[in-house]
Protein backbone atom coordinates (compact mmCIF):
# COMPACT_ATOMS: atom_id res chain seq x y z
CA UNK A 1 0.00 0.00 0.00
CA UNK A 2 1.02 3.38 -0.31
CA UNK A 3 3.19 5.10 2.01
CA UNK A 4 5.24 8.52 0.98
CA UNK A 5 8.67 7.55 2.30
CA UNK A 6 8.97 4.89 -0.53
CA UNK A 7 6.59 5.56 -3.16
CA UNK A 8 7.32 7.61 -5.92
CA UNK A 9 4.40 9.49 -6.09
CA UNK A 10 0.10 9.26 -4.94
CA UNK A 11 -0.73 8.24 -8.08
CA UNK A 12 -2.42 9.86 -10.81
CA UNK A 13 -6.25 10.43 -11.44
CA UNK A 14 -7.29 8.87 -8.26
CA UNK A 15 -10.67 10.32 -7.07
CA UNK A 16 -11.51 11.50 -3.63
CA UNK A 17 -10.96 9.28 -0.54
CA UNK A 18 -14.56 7.72 0.08
CA UNK A 19 -15.49 10.18 3.17
CA UNK A 20 -18.51 11.84 4.37
CA UNK A 21 -16.53 15.05 3.30
CA UNK A 22 -16.69 13.39 -0.25
CA UNK A 23 -20.24 12.38 -0.13
CA UNK A 24 -21.46 16.00 0.76
CA UNK A 25 -19.58 18.07 -1.26
CA UNK A 26 -20.35 18.71 -5.40
CA UNK A 27 -18.15 18.53 -8.64
CA UNK A 28 -16.10 21.66 -9.44
CA UNK A 29 -14.28 21.43 -12.68
CA UNK A 30 -10.67 22.11 -12.86
CA UNK A 31 -8.63 22.51 -15.99
CA UNK A 32 -8.22 18.90 -17.03
CA UNK A 33 -4.82 16.64 -17.38
CA UNK A 34 -2.22 19.02 -19.25
CA UNK A 35 -1.42 17.68 -22.26
CA UNK A 36 1.25 19.38 -24.76
CA UNK A 37 3.53 21.74 -23.29
CA UNK A 38 3.08 25.05 -21.36
CA UNK A 39 4.96 27.99 -20.20
CA UNK A 40 4.30 30.33 -17.20
CA UNK A 41 6.14 32.14 -14.46
CA UNK A 42 4.93 30.01 -11.68
CA UNK A 43 4.74 26.56 -11.57
CA UNK A 44 2.62 24.79 -8.51
CA UNK A 45 3.46 21.04 -7.61
CA UNK A 46 0.23 19.87 -5.46
CA UNK A 47 -3.41 21.39 -5.53
CA UNK A 48 -4.10 21.29 -1.68
CA UNK A 49 -4.58 24.27 0.47
CA UNK A 50 -0.96 25.54 -0.05
CA UNK A 51 -0.89 24.74 -3.93
CA UNK A 52 -4.71 26.46 -4.61
CA UNK A 53 -4.00 29.66 -2.03
CA UNK A 54 -0.30 29.85 -3.45
CA UNK A 55 -1.79 30.37 -7.03
CA UNK A 56 -4.94 32.37 -5.76
CA UNK A 57 -2.23 34.84 -4.45
CA UNK A 58 0.31 35.04 -6.79
CA UNK A 59 -2.42 35.60 -9.68
CA UNK A 60 -4.51 38.31 -7.79
CA UNK A 61 -2.29 39.85 -5.67
CA UNK A 62 1.41 39.59 -7.60
CA UNK A 63 -0.14 39.46 -11.13
CA UNK A 64 1.78 36.04 -12.06
CA UNK A 65 1.13 33.47 -14.02
CA UNK A 66 0.57 30.11 -11.88
CA UNK A 67 0.02 26.73 -13.70
CA UNK A 68 -0.70 24.03 -10.71
CA UNK A 69 0.06 20.23 -11.66
CA UNK A 70 -2.12 18.10 -8.92
CA UNK A 71 -1.43 13.86 -9.14
CA UNK A 72 -4.63 13.17 -8.68
CA UNK A 73 -7.45 15.97 -8.06
CA UNK A 74 -7.60 19.43 -6.39
CA UNK A 75 -7.74 18.73 -2.56
CA UNK A 76 -7.41 15.39 -3.23
CA UNK A 77 -4.66 15.02 -0.04
CA UNK A 78 -5.02 16.41 3.49
CA UNK A 79 -7.06 19.37 2.35
CA UNK A 80 -9.86 17.30 1.44
CA UNK A 81 -10.37 14.57 4.22
CA UNK A 82 -9.55 16.61 7.25
CA UNK A 83 -11.38 17.27 10.13
CA UNK A 84 -11.91 20.66 9.50
CA UNK A 85 -10.31 22.38 12.46
CA UNK A 86 -9.38 26.00 11.87
CA UNK A 87 -7.71 27.03 14.56
CA UNK A 88 -4.46 29.46 15.31
CA UNK A 89 -1.91 26.47 16.07
CA UNK A 90 1.03 26.85 13.48
CA UNK A 91 2.75 23.63 15.29
CA UNK A 92 1.85 21.03 17.58
CA UNK A 93 4.30 22.77 20.03
CA UNK A 94 2.23 24.50 22.98
CA UNK A 95 2.51 28.16 23.90
CA UNK A 96 4.62 27.66 26.52
CA UNK A 97 7.30 25.16 24.64
CA UNK A 98 7.60 27.87 21.93
CA UNK A 99 8.41 30.23 24.67
CA UNK A 100 11.02 28.20 25.99
CA UNK A 101 12.42 27.27 22.32
CA UNK A 102 12.19 30.80 20.62
CA UNK A 103 12.09 33.73 24.01
CA UNK A 104 9.16 36.20 24.43
CA UNK A 105 9.46 37.91 21.13
CA UNK A 106 10.16 34.95 18.94
CA UNK A 107 7.05 33.12 20.72
CA UNK A 108 4.93 36.02 20.44
CA UNK A 109 5.71 36.56 16.18
CA UNK A 110 4.46 33.01 16.14
CA UNK A 111 1.30 33.44 18.04
CA UNK A 112 1.01 36.81 16.09
CA UNK A 113 1.14 34.60 12.56
CA UNK A 114 -1.42 31.99 14.03
CA UNK A 115 -3.43 34.55 14.35
CA UNK A 116 -3.09 36.27 11.04
CA UNK A 117 -3.29 32.71 9.55
CA UNK A 118 -6.79 32.47 11.05
CA UNK A 119 -7.84 35.73 9.59
CA UNK A 120 -6.58 35.08 6.31
CA UNK A 121 -9.06 32.20 6.06
CA UNK A 122 -11.38 34.26 7.73
CA UNK A 123 -11.20 36.59 4.94
CA UNK A 124 -11.01 34.18 2.00
CA UNK A 125 -14.15 32.83 2.73
CA UNK A 126 -16.16 36.07 3.65
CA UNK A 127 -14.31 37.69 0.45
CA UNK A 128 -15.07 34.80 -2.15
CA UNK A 129 -18.19 33.67 -0.07
CA UNK A 130 -16.64 30.26 -0.29
CA UNK A 131 -19.87 28.00 0.94
CA UNK A 132 -17.85 25.52 3.61
CA UNK A 133 -20.76 25.38 6.43
CA UNK A 134 -18.07 27.63 8.90
CA UNK A 135 -19.35 27.28 11.96
CA UNK A 136 -19.71 29.80 14.83
CA UNK A 137 -16.61 29.93 16.83
CA UNK A 138 -15.64 28.13 19.79
CA UNK A 139 -12.51 24.92 20.55
CA UNK A 140 -12.65 23.52 23.85
CA UNK A 141 -9.68 21.57 24.92
CA UNK A 142 -10.82 19.30 27.52
CA UNK A 143 -9.54 18.20 30.43
CA UNK A 144 -10.03 14.01 30.12
CA UNK A 145 -8.90 13.72 33.55
CA UNK A 146 -9.02 15.83 37.26
CA UNK A 147 -4.81 15.88 36.93
CA UNK A 148 -4.95 17.84 33.75
CA UNK A 149 -6.90 20.78 34.74
CA UNK A 150 -3.67 22.54 36.37
CA UNK A 151 -2.02 22.52 32.85
CA UNK A 152 -5.38 23.64 31.39
CA UNK A 153 -5.08 26.54 34.27
CA UNK A 154 -1.68 28.20 33.99
CA UNK A 155 -2.32 27.92 29.95
CA UNK A 156 -4.80 30.24 29.95
CA UNK A 157 -3.06 32.58 32.54
CA UNK A 158 0.11 32.62 30.20
CA UNK A 159 -2.24 33.44 27.24
CA UNK A 160 -3.34 36.34 28.84
CA UNK A 161 0.09 37.60 30.18
CA UNK A 162 2.33 37.03 27.67
CA UNK A 163 0.13 36.69 24.53
CA UNK A 164 -2.62 39.43 25.17
CA UNK A 165 -5.06 36.39 24.15
CA UNK A 166 -8.34 36.07 26.37
CA UNK A 167 -9.66 32.22 26.57
CA UNK A 168 -12.07 31.45 29.02
CA UNK A 169 -12.02 28.38 31.94
CA UNK A 170 -14.95 26.09 31.66
CA UNK A 171 -15.58 23.91 34.96
CA UNK A 172 -17.21 20.34 34.70
CA UNK A 173 -20.13 22.11 35.62
CA UNK A 174 -20.74 24.35 33.10
CA UNK A 175 -19.63 21.91 30.67
CA UNK A 176 -22.67 19.49 31.63
CA UNK A 177 -24.98 22.40 31.76
CA UNK A 178 -23.59 24.75 28.13
CA UNK A 179 -21.95 22.20 25.83
CA UNK A 180 -22.35 18.55 26.26
CA UNK A 181 -22.78 16.22 29.02
CA UNK A 182 -20.29 12.94 29.01
CA UNK A 183 -17.55 11.24 30.53
CA UNK A 184 -13.96 12.41 30.85
CA UNK A 185 -14.78 15.91 31.10
CA UNK A 186 -13.46 17.34 33.95
CA UNK A 187 -13.12 20.94 32.65
CA UNK A 188 -11.91 22.51 29.75
CA UNK A 189 -10.11 26.05 28.17
CA UNK A 190 -12.30 27.67 25.80
CA UNK A 191 -10.84 29.50 22.78
CA UNK A 192 -13.34 31.70 21.33
CA UNK A 193 -10.99 32.59 17.45
CA UNK A 194 -11.56 28.79 16.24
CA UNK A 195 -14.09 27.43 14.06
CA UNK A 196 -15.32 24.02 11.86
CA UNK A 197 -15.35 24.17 8.47
CA UNK A 198 -16.56 21.43 5.38
CA UNK A 199 -12.50 21.00 4.57
CA UNK A 200 -13.27 19.81 0.69
CA UNK A 201 -15.83 22.25 -0.07
CA UNK A 202 -13.23 25.19 1.07
CA UNK A 203 -10.62 23.62 -0.82
CA UNK A 204 -12.80 23.06 -3.68
CA UNK A 205 -13.52 27.15 -3.17
CA UNK A 206 -10.04 27.99 -3.19
CA UNK A 207 -10.09 26.48 -6.43
CA UNK A 208 -12.85 28.07 -7.69
CA UNK A 209 -11.22 31.43 -6.83
CA UNK A 210 -7.76 30.78 -8.10
CA UNK A 211 -9.09 29.26 -10.98
CA UNK A 212 -11.31 32.31 -11.27
CA UNK A 213 -8.31 34.97 -11.22
CA UNK A 214 -6.40 33.45 -14.48
CA UNK A 215 -4.44 30.28 -12.95
CA UNK A 216 -4.57 27.25 -14.45
CA UNK A 217 -5.18 24.12 -12.38
CA UNK A 218 -4.31 20.89 -14.21
CA UNK A 219 -5.89 17.47 -12.51
CA UNK A 220 -4.34 14.27 -13.00
CA UNK A 221 -1.22 15.63 -13.86
CA UNK A 222 1.48 13.94 -11.48
CA UNK A 223 5.17 15.18 -11.99
CA UNK A 224 7.37 12.83 -12.48
CA UNK A 225 10.48 14.94 -12.75
CA UNK A 226 12.35 18.42 -13.09
CA UNK A 227 15.22 19.85 -13.75
CA UNK A 228 16.70 23.56 -13.51
CA UNK A 229 19.16 25.10 -16.37
CA UNK A 230 19.99 28.93 -16.87
CA UNK A 231 17.95 29.62 -14.07
CA UNK A 232 14.43 27.75 -16.08
CA UNK A 233 12.73 24.75 -14.92
CA UNK A 234 11.53 22.40 -16.93
CA UNK A 235 8.85 19.79 -15.51
CA UNK A 236 7.65 16.96 -16.59
CA UNK A 237 4.51 15.26 -16.49
CA UNK A 238 2.86 12.09 -18.41
CA UNK A 239 1.00 14.01 -21.10
CA UNK A 240 3.17 17.41 -21.52
CA UNK A 241 5.43 19.55 -19.42
CA UNK A 242 5.69 23.44 -18.50
CA UNK A 243 8.96 25.44 -18.52
CA UNK A 244 8.49 28.09 -15.37
CA UNK A 245 11.20 30.61 -14.10
CA UNK A 246 9.83 29.72 -10.02
CA UNK A 247 8.50 26.12 -8.81
CA UNK A 248 6.68 25.44 -5.51
CA UNK A 249 6.83 22.22 -3.77
CA UNK A 250 3.30 22.22 -2.26
CA UNK A 251 3.30 18.39 -1.90
CA UNK A 252 3.20 18.33 1.85
CA UNK A 253 2.38 14.69 3.44
CA UNK A 254 2.49 13.38 0.17
CA UNK A 255 5.77 14.63 -0.68
CA UNK A 256 8.23 11.89 -2.42
CA UNK A 257 11.60 12.49 -1.47
CA UNK A 258 12.91 11.15 -4.54
CA UNK A 259 11.39 13.72 -6.53
CA UNK A 260 12.49 16.58 -3.95
CA UNK A 261 16.23 16.26 -2.99
CA UNK A 262 15.54 19.53 -0.82
CA UNK A 263 13.33 17.22 1.21
CA UNK A 264 15.14 14.16 1.89
CA UNK A 265 15.05 12.49 5.29
CA UNK A 266 13.40 16.26 6.62
CA UNK A 267 9.97 14.91 6.58
CA UNK A 268 7.66 12.12 8.35
CA UNK A 269 4.18 11.40 6.99
CA UNK A 270 2.43 9.81 9.83
CA UNK A 271 -1.44 8.53 9.27
CA UNK A 272 -4.31 9.76 10.88
CA UNK A 273 -7.67 8.70 10.80
CA UNK A 274 -11.05 10.20 11.01
CA UNK A 275 -14.96 7.89 11.57
CA UNK A 276 -17.99 9.32 11.38
CA UNK A 277 -21.31 8.13 12.91
CA UNK A 278 -24.82 7.93 11.95
CA UNK A 279 -26.78 10.94 12.52
CA UNK A 280 -27.48 10.82 16.82
CA UNK A 281 -31.59 10.47 17.65
CA UNK A 282 -32.88 12.84 19.23
CA UNK A 283 -33.09 10.91 22.52
CA UNK A 284 -28.95 10.13 22.02
CA UNK A 285 -28.78 14.09 21.51
CA UNK A 286 -30.85 14.72 24.88
CA UNK A 287 -28.67 11.92 26.67
CA UNK A 288 -25.62 13.36 25.35
CA UNK A 289 -26.40 16.31 25.84
CA UNK A 290 -24.32 17.26 23.05
CA UNK A 291 -25.66 20.99 21.65
CA UNK A 292 -22.40 22.30 20.58
CA UNK A 293 -21.03 22.78 17.40
CA UNK A 294 -17.43 23.64 19.42
CA UNK A 295 -14.47 21.93 18.00
CA UNK A 296 -12.81 19.86 21.00
CA UNK A 297 -9.36 18.30 21.44
CA UNK A 298 -8.62 16.22 24.80
CA UNK A 299 -5.55 17.23 26.67
CA UNK A 300 -4.01 13.12 26.10
CA UNK A 301 -0.60 13.53 23.84
CA UNK A 302 -2.36 11.47 21.51
CA UNK A 303 -5.07 14.73 21.07
CA UNK A 304 -8.01 12.81 19.73
CA UNK A 305 -10.35 15.55 18.02
CA UNK A 306 -13.83 15.54 17.87
CA UNK A 307 -17.13 17.59 16.88
CA UNK A 308 -20.74 17.22 16.08
CA UNK A 309 -21.48 18.21 12.44
CA UNK A 310 -24.84 20.14 11.25
CA UNK A 311 -26.85 16.99 10.75
CA UNK A 312 -26.01 15.34 14.36
CA UNK A 313 -23.45 12.70 13.41
CA UNK A 314 -20.18 13.04 15.56
CA UNK A 315 -16.92 13.21 13.95
CA UNK A 316 -13.88 11.68 15.55
CA UNK A 317 -9.97 10.99 15.01
CA UNK A 318 -6.79 10.02 16.26
CA UNK A 319 -3.72 9.02 15.20
CA UNK A 320 -4.13 6.06 12.72
CA UNK A 321 -2.28 2.52 11.81
CA UNK A 322 1.58 2.87 11.27
CA UNK A 323 1.00 1.93 7.71
CA UNK A 324 -1.77 2.10 5.30
CA UNK A 325 -3.43 -0.99 4.50
CA UNK A 326 -7.05 -2.25 3.87
CA UNK A 327 -6.37 -4.93 6.97
CA UNK A 328 -6.26 -2.17 9.56
CA UNK A 329 -10.09 -0.33 8.36
CA UNK A 330 -11.61 -2.34 10.90
CA UNK A 331 -9.41 -2.32 13.37
CA UNK A 332 -9.15 1.33 13.51
CA UNK A 333 -12.55 1.69 13.43
CA UNK A 334 -13.45 -0.33 16.22
CA UNK A 335 -10.65 1.61 18.25
CA UNK A 336 -11.52 5.15 16.98
CA UNK A 337 -15.40 4.12 18.05
CA UNK A 338 -14.71 2.26 21.78
CA UNK A 339 -12.61 5.79 22.49
CA UNK A 340 -15.22 7.83 21.59
CA UNK A 341 -17.60 6.12 23.80
CA UNK A 342 -15.85 6.34 26.56
CA UNK A 343 -16.34 9.76 26.00
CA UNK A 344 -19.93 9.32 25.50
CA UNK A 345 -21.49 6.13 26.51
CA UNK A 346 -25.02 7.24 26.26
CA UNK A 347 -23.44 6.72 22.40
CA UNK A 348 -23.79 2.40 22.73
CA UNK A 349 -25.68 2.15 19.90
CA UNK A 350 -23.97 4.21 17.77
CA UNK A 351 -22.57 2.70 14.33
CA UNK A 352 -19.86 4.26 12.37
CA UNK A 353 -21.06 5.08 8.24
CA UNK A 354 -17.41 6.75 7.51
CA UNK A 355 -13.85 5.92 7.89
CA UNK A 356 -11.23 7.21 6.00
CA UNK A 357 -7.32 7.87 6.83
CA UNK A 358 -4.98 10.64 5.08
CA UNK A 359 -1.14 11.86 5.81
CA UNK A 360 -0.05 14.68 7.90
CA UNK A 361 3.54 15.49 7.73
CA UNK A 362 5.45 15.84 10.98
CA UNK A 363 8.93 17.52 11.38
CA UNK A 364 11.62 16.96 13.32
CA UNK A 365 11.28 20.14 15.39
CA UNK A 366 7.66 20.12 14.69
CA UNK A 367 7.50 23.56 12.89
CA UNK A 368 6.21 24.08 9.09
CA UNK A 369 8.79 25.37 6.64
CA UNK A 370 8.25 28.49 3.38
CA UNK A 371 11.63 28.18 2.28
CA UNK A 372 13.58 29.21 -0.61
CA UNK A 373 15.51 25.95 -1.19
CA UNK A 374 19.48 26.59 -2.04
CA UNK A 375 21.28 26.40 -4.27
CA UNK A 376 17.94 26.25 -6.54
CA UNK A 377 17.56 30.11 -7.85
CA UNK A 378 13.64 29.65 -7.82
CA UNK A 379 12.30 27.03 -6.00
CA UNK A 380 10.91 27.27 -2.63
CA UNK A 381 8.86 24.69 -0.89
CA UNK A 382 5.94 25.11 1.78
CA UNK A 383 5.10 22.05 4.47
CA UNK A 384 5.28 20.15 7.48
CA UNK A 385 1.93 21.24 9.24
CA UNK A 386 1.78 18.57 11.62
CA UNK A 387 -1.69 17.76 11.14
CA UNK A 388 -2.66 21.50 12.26
CA UNK A 389 -2.38 22.51 9.03
CA UNK A 390 -5.47 23.88 7.70
CA UNK A 391 -4.98 27.50 8.44
CA UNK A 392 -1.20 27.54 8.38
CA UNK A 393 -1.23 25.63 4.69
CA UNK A 394 -3.60 28.70 3.46
CA UNK A 395 -1.21 31.10 5.35
CA UNK A 396 1.89 29.08 3.97
CA UNK A 397 0.39 29.39 0.51
CA UNK A 398 0.13 33.00 0.90
CA UNK A 399 3.38 33.45 2.64
CA UNK A 400 4.88 31.37 -0.52
CA UNK A 401 3.71 33.86 -3.17
CA UNK A 402 4.67 36.62 -1.51
CA UNK A 403 8.46 34.88 -1.38
CA UNK A 404 8.30 34.00 -4.80
CA UNK A 405 7.31 37.26 -5.62
CA UNK A 406 10.50 38.61 -3.76
CA UNK A 407 9.13 39.88 -0.86
CA UNK A 408 9.49 36.97 2.43
CA UNK A 409 10.04 40.05 4.69
CA UNK A 410 6.69 38.88 6.85
CA UNK A 411 8.02 35.04 7.18
CA UNK A 412 8.58 35.30 11.07
CA UNK A 413 11.80 32.76 11.88
CA UNK A 414 11.63 30.07 12.51
CA UNK A 415 9.54 29.66 9.78
CA UNK A 416 11.36 30.56 7.21
CA UNK A 417 14.70 28.32 7.68
CA UNK A 418 15.42 25.11 6.14
CA UNK A 419 13.45 21.91 7.45
CA UNK A 420 16.00 20.30 10.18
CA UNK A 421 16.95 16.95 9.12
CA UNK A 422 15.99 13.44 10.64
CA UNK A 423 18.73 11.83 13.18
CA UNK A 424 19.29 8.54 11.00
CA UNK A 425 16.50 9.35 8.53
CA UNK A 426 16.15 5.40 7.18
CA UNK A 427 14.88 4.91 10.72
CA UNK A 428 12.51 7.01 10.85
CA UNK A 429 9.07 4.30 11.39
CA UNK A 430 10.98 2.86 14.16
CA UNK A 431 11.24 5.97 15.83
CA UNK A 432 7.69 6.70 15.16
CA UNK A 433 6.94 3.71 16.71
CA UNK A 434 8.94 4.24 19.83
CA UNK A 435 7.48 7.41 20.48
CA UNK A 436 3.45 6.32 20.14
CA UNK A 437 4.44 3.43 22.69
CA UNK A 438 6.26 6.55 24.65
CA UNK A 439 3.08 9.02 24.00
CA UNK A 440 0.70 5.79 24.99
CA UNK A 441 2.72 5.42 28.79
CA UNK A 442 2.68 8.98 29.28
CA UNK A 443 -1.07 9.00 28.86
CA UNK A 444 -1.37 6.39 31.04
CA UNK A 445 0.45 7.67 33.51
C1 LIG B 1 -7.23 12.91 8.88
C2 LIG B 1 -6.65 14.31 8.96
C3 LIG B 1 -7.25 15.25 9.79
C4 LIG B 1 -6.72 16.54 9.86
N1 LIG B 1 -7.41 17.46 10.60
C5 LIG B 1 -6.95 18.73 10.63
C6 LIG B 1 -7.72 19.71 11.30
O1 LIG B 1 -8.83 19.47 11.77
N2 LIG B 1 -7.19 20.97 11.41
C7 LIG B 1 -5.98 21.28 10.87
O2 LIG B 1 -5.53 22.42 11.02
N3 LIG B 1 -5.27 20.37 10.15
C8 LIG B 1 -5.74 19.12 9.99
N4 LIG B 1 -5.08 18.21 9.24
C9 LIG B 1 -3.88 18.65 8.47
C10 LIG B 1 -4.28 19.49 7.23
O3 LIG B 1 -5.32 18.86 6.54
C11 LIG B 1 -3.06 19.66 6.31
O4 LIG B 1 -2.00 20.24 7.05
C12 LIG B 1 -3.32 20.54 5.11
O5 LIG B 1 -4.49 20.15 4.43
C13 LIG B 1 -2.12 20.49 4.16
O6 LIG B 1 -2.46 21.04 2.92
P1 LIG B 1 -1.46 20.95 1.71
O7 LIG B 1 -2.06 21.67 0.58
O8 LIG B 1 -0.12 21.41 2.12
O9 LIG B 1 -1.31 19.39 1.40
P2 LIG B 1 -2.37 18.37 0.77
O10 LIG B 1 -3.75 18.85 0.92
O11 LIG B 1 -2.06 17.03 1.31
O12 LIG B 1 -2.03 18.43 -0.79
C14 LIG B 1 -0.86 17.91 -1.35
C15 LIG B 1 -1.19 17.51 -2.78
O13 LIG B 1 0.03 17.27 -3.49
C16 LIG B 1 -0.28 16.31 -4.49
N5 LIG B 1 1.00 15.75 -4.98
C17 LIG B 1 1.91 15.03 -4.29
N6 LIG B 1 2.93 14.69 -5.13
C18 LIG B 1 2.66 15.21 -6.34
C19 LIG B 1 3.32 15.20 -7.59
N7 LIG B 1 4.48 14.55 -7.78
N8 LIG B 1 2.75 15.83 -8.66
C20 LIG B 1 1.59 16.50 -8.50
N9 LIG B 1 0.90 16.52 -7.34
C21 LIG B 1 1.42 15.89 -6.26
C22 LIG B 1 -1.15 15.30 -3.76
O14 LIG B 1 -1.89 14.52 -4.67
C23 LIG B 1 -2.01 16.21 -2.86
O15 LIG B 1 -3.27 16.48 -3.44
C24 LIG B 1 -5.56 16.90 9.13
C25 LIG B 1 -4.97 15.95 8.30
C26 LIG B 1 -5.50 14.67 8.21
C27 LIG B 1 -4.87 13.65 7.29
Amino acid sequence: MYDPLTAPGPGQGCDHVASYWQATADTVNDDGILMGEAETDVAVIGAGYTGLSAAYHLAHVHRAGVIVLEANRPGWGCSGRNGGFVTPHISRLSSQEWLTRYGIDGARSLFAAGLDSLNTVRRLIHEADIDCEASPPGFLHVAHHANRLPALESRHQLLREIYDFETEMLSANELRQNWFCGAEAFGALRDPVSFGVHPLKLALGLLQLARQCGARVHSATPVTSWRCRDGRYTIDTPGGKIKARHVLIATNGYSSEKLFPQINGRILPVLSSIIVTRPMTAEEKNETGFVTSDLMVDTRIVRPYYRRLPDNRIMFGCRGALRESAHQDKPITAKLLRFLLTKFPALEDITVDFFWSGWVNVTYDYMPRIHRAAPEPGLVYAMGYNGTGVATSIQAGKWSAALLAGNGDDLPNPLNQELKKFPLPLLRRHGQRAMIAWYRLRDAL
